[in-house]
């Protein structure tokens, strides 16, 4: 397959917060995105209910920009059925919180093991079942719910689905209303990836997102050591390539952690150099 061409511009950027998660409240993460171009922008819940949902909502449409995606909700496995509930009321605020700002999608974490379980089928079995009873929530509310799987070193602790097989099957398995979030960070090592994604694009709308970083060798932290695009070793144009050629031409999320480096830099400085590597790595 021919590589697609480099953009060239902004259009299709979407900025995560967790990007800027240091330096920007979401208010200055909207004017970030006005002020570099960047028509879309995909908030975590804890600087949206911080701001304020309704205002967050008004916001965001004054501004013409769209909401590609709400992060985050899910980590269905606990030890008992209270700790299950209290999983779903939670994830039912979140459906809730994307509705009202018109998020494209609900970003779901399966989660990881219960606590003080060794148990991971029993997990997935968990996860399993609570997706299906959200899903008939999230569909009343018209949300759609995006199952991203995570990297495997997180299975035990931020999400036992860690294969974009295994979230096929949920989504095969669950019907209408719920989808696949394509995080290359996450997924970029699967050797059934090209396999795998193009049999979510034979579902059309099941993929529902596309996050873009990096993969630093070496790597120093699990969870806050992401590279910026093109920093690393992962082949971005290819796995775009792969998105688009199963038809998914939404939003590219740029979604980068990273407490030693990206975090630690001016906001604006974090932006020109993303919407720089967005038009020429991507
Ligand atoms: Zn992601």
């Amino acid at each position: 397959m021919s590589r697609p061409e480099p953009l060239g511009n902004t259009r299709r950027m979407s900025l995560n917060t967790a990007t800027v998660r240091e330096q920007w409240n979401l208010e200055q993460c909207v004017d970030g995105c006005l002020r570099h171009g960047v028509p879309a922008i995909s908030p975590w819940r804890d600087k949206l209910q911080a701001f304020g949902v309704q205002r967050a909502a008004r916001l965001f449409a004054d501004n013409g920009l769209t909401v590609s995606g709400l992060c985050r909700a899910g980590f269905f496995a606990a030890p008992d059925a209270a700790g299950r509930q209290k999983a779903l009321d939670d994830c039912r605020i979140a459906v809730d919180e994307a509705a009202e700002i018109g998020a494209q999608s609900l970003c779901i974490l399966a989660g990881g093991l219960a606590e003080g379980s060794k148990d991971l089928g029993d997990a997935h079995g968990m996860v399993r079942d609570g997706l299906a009873e959200l899903l008939d929530y999230a569909r009343t509310a018209d949300v759609n719910l995006g199952i991203e799987p995570l990297h495997p070193m997180y299975a035990a602790d931020r999400a036992c689905v860690n294969t974009l097989r295994h979230a096929n099957d949920l989504c095969d398995d669950l019907g209408d209303g719920i989808g696949v979030l394509i995080d290359v960070y996450h997924l970029w090592w699967d050797p059934q990836l090209a396999m795998e994604i193009a049999r979510a694009g034979r579902h059309p709308g099941r993929i529902l997102g596309f996050h873009v970083s990096d993969w630093l060798v070496p790597t120093r932290d699990l969870l806050t050591d992401r590279g910026m695009m093109g920093d690393g070793v992962i082949d971005i144009p290819r796995l775009r390539g792969w998105v688009e050629f199963a038809g998914y031409d939404g939003y590219i999320e740029v979604e980068i952690f990273s407490a030693e480096n990206w975090w630690k830099r001016d906001g604006d400085d974090v932006m020109t150099v993303a919407t720089q590597r967005f038009a020429s790595v991507i």
